[in-house]
């Protein structure tokens, strides 16, 4: 297949873009997209034939289910069930912006959107881009990110390309994303919220206006729930292709620790990576040392993860050396994804 790229450039030919993109969608076809977290690859979500499409370009196990992206807040009670109205109220909140919404589906939905599960998740993106897509494309658009499964999310459509040229009808290049990690998922099927996946809108954010919120266990612990409740959770993901251990301990010792590795590793004739951050950056030795930003600014860190790990990735790095962040706030969606691409390798100092 041959993949056809339109470039979003804020132009009056944008809306013919946009238009050629929602034909495709709305006959079967799948259009990678930009949001506000990373790039999607769309494809019409009540159209059981276009996921299928998905799972094969993604090369994703068909039980991991899609998230459905709108466009107005509203269409949510076409494919949906608010029981207890606590959508309307994180809509309210939240949307749109980088909140997915799980909760139980209406029949409309093919159960190849869902991987087979009687709930749905939801999302109403805030990109511009995104919104008018959905639109041109019928209203529903099921889009997870634009990687092949298991690879980094794509925050530019170059990283998408890397992935996805050849596999799908369109890449729609809206230059590089604002966020830079997935939307926060948070279960409502259930008795109580609760949080599935890390992401922007923090558990803090989530509690302002719901009372109690949990976050499941296992999104820290490392440890693979045996019945995941997003069954994402079970999956390696994220994952550089080099070998990636995250250091945790005392700063200084973390220092030391990762220097000495990087030692050894070259030694041993390994290419090695260090994923560092402005203020220690200056005290590796490393082929390659990369900052994700100052240590405070989750919002940098978060936007520059998964550019880095593709970055180590063209440079083929084989060993990798990440110092751990605070996983307060944001921090907790960082250190998740960051976790989770090492395969849970930590070496505590
Ligand atoms: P992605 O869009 O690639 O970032 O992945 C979407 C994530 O949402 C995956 O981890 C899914 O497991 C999760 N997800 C989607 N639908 C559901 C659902 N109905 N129940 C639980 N998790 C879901
Ligand atoms: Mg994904």
């Amino acid at each position: 297949m041959k993949t056809r790229y339109e470039v979003i450039d804020g132009s009056s030919r944008d809306e013919e873009r946009i238009g050629r993109a929602g034909k495709i969608l709305k006959a079967g076809g799948l259009v990678a997209f930009p949001t506000e977290t990373v790039y999607g690859l769309g494809g019409d979500a009540l159209n059981p034939a276009s996921s299928r499409k998905i799972y094969a370009a993604k090369g994703r196990p068909s039980d991991n289910p899609l998230i459905v992206h709108i466009c107005r807040w509203e269409d949510i009670h076409t494919i949906a069930e608010d029981l207890r109205g606590t959508a309307k109220r994180l809509a309210d909140a939240f949307w749109p912006g980088p909140l997915t919404m799980i909760l139980p589906k209406k029949e409309i939905v093919p159960p190849e959107t869902t991987g087979g599960l009687p709930t749905v998740a939801v999302r109403f993106p805030s990109h511009p881009v995104a919104q008018r897509l959905i639109e041109a494309a019928g209203g529903y658009v099921a889009a997870p990110s634009a990687n092949a499964s298991g690879r980094p999310s794509p925050t530019t459509a170059r990283y998408v390309a890397e992935d996805m040229d050849g596999r799908i009808d369109m890449i729609l290049d809206g230059g590089e994303v604002g966020i830079g990690l997935e939307s926060t998922i948070v279960d409502l099927s259930g008795e109580e919220p609760m949080i599935l996946r890390p992401g922007y809108v923090t558990q803090e954010m989530l509690e302002q206006v719901l009372d109690g919120v949990r976050v499941d266990e296992t999104i820290l612990n490392g440890k693979s729930p045996e019945r995941p409740k997003a069954p994402g959770m079970k999956y390696r993901h994220y994952a550089p292709r080099g070998e990636l251990s995250v250091v945790e301990g005392d700063a200084s010792r973390v220092r030391e620790t990762i220097v000495r590795m990087c030692a050894a590793a070259e030694a041993a004739g390994k290419k090695t990576g260090v994923i560092a951050t402005d203020e220690s950056a200056g005290a590796y030795r490393a082929d390659s040392v990369k900052s994700v930003g100052s240590r405070g600014d989750e919002a940098a860190i978060a936007h520059s993860l998964y550019r880095i790990l593709r970055e180590f990735d063209e440079e083929g790095v084989d060993v990798i050396y990440s110092e751990a962040f605070s996983s307060r706030g944001m921090g907790q969606a960082i250190m998740n994804r960051l976790l989770k691409a090492a395969g849970h390798h930590v070496i505590e100092v």
